[in-house]
């Protein structure tokens, strides 16, 4: 590379919250049990940011974000920002700010906390604005003002981060008692005096630059939301008392939104150019790229745990030195998604952590490949050589080249991703061969994940029980689970999943080519972080995951007893996958280990088997012309995991959401015999649209919501299985909850499981 630029700069757009050890979740929940004083969270608070900050700048990082911390989520930090409180938050916001914030959050006793949802296609939760026409906006700059200064304090150049306008509004929902088709962009008129009053006290408070996050404009967009973000960014731009700004877009490409920025009277745009947002490049080229404009290049993803491929990068930002005023070095998107630091991963085998770059690891990539942007590539010649070799060493690997998994793989014909016979051929034969009543009741597979459960895994894990013990307790546990289900009277009975720590996480640790993490914690929602398993290799199974503890629950009973697994499209979504070979090829090899187990169930007396797929829907990519492609994988693997059992053998799946409108051929490709979803809250809607869409096969819409403590009486239940019956035959109609119970309790269960079966033989007496 001969091209350089003496000004470039390195900065991320975010950074994890919690802290080394997780202070941030332990002063805040603290707080709530009102053992840690509101003046001490704060000042946690404050020294993880100071922290922070400090680690970026110590890195080399020239220009750190500030604002994008969070007590519990910053959507919910930006409708507190423009005075969008709910009506039923108000009362407790103006007692205490803090504890108003926690209120809208979390919920009280007596109010409802805002609805919570996944931020675009990752597992981080934020809490949904709600707006109706009615709403008042109001600035409130407080804390970005607060959190700039502290920065700016220490001697930093801060940039605050904001969700953009567009973004926070296309995010929202109408508030209850709003007319359901209330659009809330077209409050827009009413937001942007909020935001230029904001950006003014920013630029008081000594901000240069100003970001505005705008990742909602990576979505297909309609002409009007494309108008709307021309506006945007002409008022925003034409005020005289801003700072500069900077318009951010991450997780795919601007597409259709980019010329409309390229033109926008703004100061720089912050663009990601990895995975499927490396179109950003060619885009960027083609609208004459940014000139007058500051570029930041995000080059380093910033929600993988790979390390970066230096002279990718270098290439990428030697293109793109020619299409800007000035090119910065940056993550693709806040750090928020990647655990904070690697080193701390003592467990892993060191020639593989070598591999990984966690939030720390990535800090110092970009600060890497700024300084071979401005100052040459010979200055890092080190560096370059060190990822040469760390890139090497990954593609060379034992654990990324199994030659069996890889031959098998290569294998796969068509037929092995389909049943032997088509499905009324199979239905018969289930009918004839599982001998179930009409309306058929079952679970979702999990039961209440007791306390002396998590006790025991604890236990087990410290040395205090050895494994027997552990396994005596499990058994015990399936006892009860069993004879509860007898005796409540339900058809097809589940083990319980008591022995499963999570369902994803459970599988990861028995597959070869899965890496644990002990400290990779990500946020998820709030004060709730989790530790994705790492897919970082050719997988395959070892020996059977969990065959043992279902034969063992169905030698406690003669009716059929369901074995369970997480599929495989949900075993990536939820995991750090590999990014050195197609997403469909990792998700084929997780479907052959699948497979086996599958078969094992089989062989050893499992009539049905359910394969869970949740996260079907979840992971589909952000714009529609990237669907068929994922879905023709996603659906293949499921295929290809339930295809080798005999036409007796009832598959079932399992997807929580049942917002599957654009999904509905994939859910039909899936081909299973019978799939449960989540139905109570909407009133069995899913199933009229499963019937519209002429679904084919066996439906158990929910009939029991499972996300409140709140028992479903008889009738109620009853009332939805009729209201199923009028979408759904009797032949075809199962009855379920809405999803697992792990995070219910015994009590509640019992009542409503007891009920749910109620309800069914009422019906059932009435066809
Ligand atoms: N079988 C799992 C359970 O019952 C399914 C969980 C899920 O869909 N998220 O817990
Ligand atoms: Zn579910």
């Amino acid at each position: 590379m001969t091209s350089t630029s003496a000004t470039a700069r390195s900065t991320v757009h975010g950074y994890p919250r919690q802290g080394r050890n997780r202070e941030l979740k332990k002063a805040i929940e603290g707080y709530w049990k009102r053992d840690v004083s509101a003046d001490a969270l704060r000042d946690a608070a404050a020294g993880l940011r100071r922290t922070n900050w400090r680690q970026l700048a110590d890195a080399g990082v020239q220009e750190v974000p500030t604002g994008d911390f969070s007590y519990y989520d910053h959507v919910l930090d930006t409708s507190v920002m423009v005075g969008a409180i709910p009506a039923r938050h108000r009362a407790a916001v103006a007692a205490d700010a803090l504890d108003g914030y926690f209120a809208m959050a979390r919920g009280t006793q007596d109010v409802a906390p805002l609805e919570m949802t996944k931020w675009f296609d990752t597992n981080y939760h934020y809490l949904v604005p709600e707006l109706g026409p009615d709403t008042v906006f109001s600035a409130d700059s407080t804390k970005q003002v607060a959190e700039l200064k502290e920065a700016l304090a220490l001697g930093l150049t801060a940039r605050p981060v904001l969700v953009g306008p567009i973004t926070y509004l296309l995010l929202a929902k109408p508030a209850p008692g709003v007319a359901a088709d209330f659009e809330p962009l077209t409050l827009l008129d009413r937001l942007l005096p909020v935001y230029a009053e904001v950006l003014a006290d920013l630029l008081a408070a000594g901000a240069e630059w100003v970001q505005l996050d705008e990742p909602a404009l990576v979505q297909d967009r309609t002409p009007g939301e494309l108008n709307a973000t021309a506006r945007t960014y002409r008022v925003l731009g034409g005020l005289t008392d801003r700072p500069k700004l900077l318009v951010a877009s991450y997780f795919d490409r601007l597409g259709e939104a980019l010329p409309i920025l390229a033109k926008a009277p703004i100061d720089g745009l912050a663009l990601d150019f990895t995975g499927p947002a490396a179109a950003n490049l060619d885009d960027l080229a083609a609208v004459g790229g940014l000139p007058g404009k500051r570029l930041l290049a995000g080059v380093v993803n910033g929600r993988n745990v790979w390390i970066n491929d230096y002279e990718k990068s270098l290439s990428v930002l030697g293109t793109l030195l020619g299409l800007a005023e000035r090119v910065d070095v940056a993550s693709s998107c806040s750090l928020l998604h990647v655990p904070l630091d690697a080193t701390a991963e003592r467990d892993i085998d060191p020639q593989i952590a070598r591999w990984l770059a966690f939030a720390r690891q990535k800090t110092t990539e970009i600060v890497t490949l700024a300084r071979g942007l401005s100052q040459g590539t010979d200055t890092i010649a080190a560096e370059l050589a060190a990822n040469r070799a760390d890139l090497a060493s990954r593609a060379g690997s034992a654990l990324t080249n199994d030659p069996a998994v890889r031959t098998r793989a290569a294998a796969v014909t068509d037929s092995d991703a389909r049943r032997s016979h088509p499905y009324e051929e199979r239905a018969a034969a289930q009918r004839a061969h599982l001998g179930l009543p009409l309306l058929p009741t079952t679970t979702i597979g999990s039961f209440p994940q007791t306390t002396e459960l998590r006790t025991a895994r604890a236990d087990l894990r410290a040395g205090r029980i050895d494994t027997a013990a552990y396994d005596a307790r499990i058994e015990t546990e399936i006892r009860e689970v069993l004879s509860f289900q007898e005796k409540a009277g339900i058809d097809v009975l589940v083990h319980g999943e008591p022995e499963r720590n999570d369902m994803v996480q459970y599988f990861a640790e028995q597959l070869t080519g899965y890496l644990a993490t002990q400290h990779g914690w990500v946020q998820s929602y709030g004060t709730r972080y989790v530790r994705p398993p790492i897919l970082a290799g050719d997988i395959s199974r070892p020996e059977p995951m969990t065959v043992r503890w279902t034969r063992f629950a169905q030698s406690l009973t003669a009716r059929p007893v369901k074995g369970m697994l997480t599929g495989p499209v949900t075993m990536l979504a939820w995991s750090f996958v590999r990014d050195d070979q197609p997403l469909g090829d990792t998700a084929r090899q997780v479907a052959l280990a699948l497979r086996d187990e599958v078969n094992d169930l089989e062989a050893a007396g499992s009539s049905v088997i359910q394969v869970d797929e949740p996260a079907l829907r979840e992971t589909l990519p952000l714009r529609a012309d990237g669907h068929a492609e994922y879905l023709g994988w996603a659906t293949e693997a499921f295929r290809l995991t339930a295809g080798g059992v005999r036409p007796a053998t009832q598959i079932h799946t399992h997807m929580c959401y049942a917002e599957f409108g654009d999904i509905f051929q994939a859910i039909d490709d899936l081909d299973a015999d019978v799939i449960s979803l989540e139905a109570a809250r909407s009133h069995m809607q899913v199933a009229g649209e499963l019937a519209t869409a002429g679904y084919p096969r066996e439906v158990g819409p929910g009939v029991y919501d499972i996300h409140s403590p709140r028992i479903p009486s008889a009738a109620e239940a009853a009332a939805l299985l009729r209201k199923g019956l009028e979408a759904i035959p009797a032949e075809r109609l199962w009855v379920n909850p809405d999803c697992g119970l792990k995070t219910r309790g015994w009590p509640e269960v019992r009542t409503s499981l007891e009920n749910l079966v109620t309800a069914a033989r009422e019906v059932r007496s009435t066809l």
